[in-house]
């Protein structure tokens, strides 16, 4: 059967998963084994990934041989929802962040300005801004004011401080790409390592923590009855936790 030609409602797999420490974790080895097996199962799987990071950054990665590609990128701690081919917007995701958002970044920049600990990030972002932060400098005024003025403020891996459209993380934009792209909750995964996949982890959805999770991670999962910590780091973690899901029969030739 033609790619083009199965709904994306009816992929029984769709792998949503954070990058750094998540699919571009584990061992060298571990990766290249990982993505071969993803290459040979890409038709019977929708991947999407769900980072942190701007899509400069995963144009990189597509220039590594052998690397999937994904079918959607959640990029931006998500605030951005693109194609994975074409880096075009999906509208329906995309204008529901961006009307969140309403064009605050100068005046968040303006707000934020004097505030002790923070350092802008040299990144372009259009609907969120980031900082690095300094655990032992970094005020809880400070965050309260991002709350005050009606934005949320994501802290992860003790280093990025992410001031987000209220409301918006890295899980509720895949529940909202889920919906329009008509996909069933049981046959979505989500993956990831630090707290800024904790959202992820928040939709209820069956989902894993790889082995290298940041331990504010792995306290905040103790509870909770969807999320499997596998001890394998990396793509290890994910390639265990699809086995450990039954996934992996989906993807049998
Ligand atoms: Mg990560």
């Amino acid at each position: 059967m033609q790619r083009e030609s199965i709904l994306k409602a009816d992929y029984s797999l769709v792998l949503a998963t954070d990058l750094d420490g998540t699919f571009l974790g584990g061992t060298d080895q571990m990766r290249s084994e990982f993505y071969e097996y993803l290459q040979q199962r890409r038709d019977r799987m929708l991947l999407i990934f769900v980072t942190g990071r701007d899509l400069g950054f995963i144009e990189r990665l597509y220039a590594e041989p052998g690397f999937p590609q994904p079918d959607y990128i959640i990029g931006d701690v998500g605030t951005t929802i693109v194609h994975g081919d074409t880096f075009k917007p999906l509208p329906e995701v995309q204008n529901w962040v961006t009307e969140r958002w309403g064009n605050a970044n100068e005046r968040i920049k303006r707000m934020m300005a004097n505030e002790p600990g923070i350092k802008l990030q040299p990144v372009a972002t259009e609907r969120r801004v980031s900082y690095y932060y300094q655990p032992e400098e970094l005020q809880p005024s400070t965050v309260q004011k991002v709350i005050d003025a009606g934005f949320d403020c994501i802290l992860s891996a003790d280093i990025f401080l992410d001031v987000m459209p209220r409301g918006i993380a890295k899980g509720p934009t895949l529940l909202k790409l889920m919906e329009v792209l008509q996909l069933k909750r049981e046959n979505v995964i989500p993956a990831g390592d630090t707290l800024n996949d904790l959202s992820l982890f928040e939709t209820g959805l069956s989902a894993i923590a790889v082995g290298n999770s940041e331990p504010k991670l792995v306290e905040k999962i103790q509870t909770m009855e969807n999320v499997y910590h596998s001890p394998h780091p990396g793509v290890a973690g994910i390639w265990d936790g699809i086995k450990v899901y039954g996934k992996h029969q989906e993807l049998v030739a």
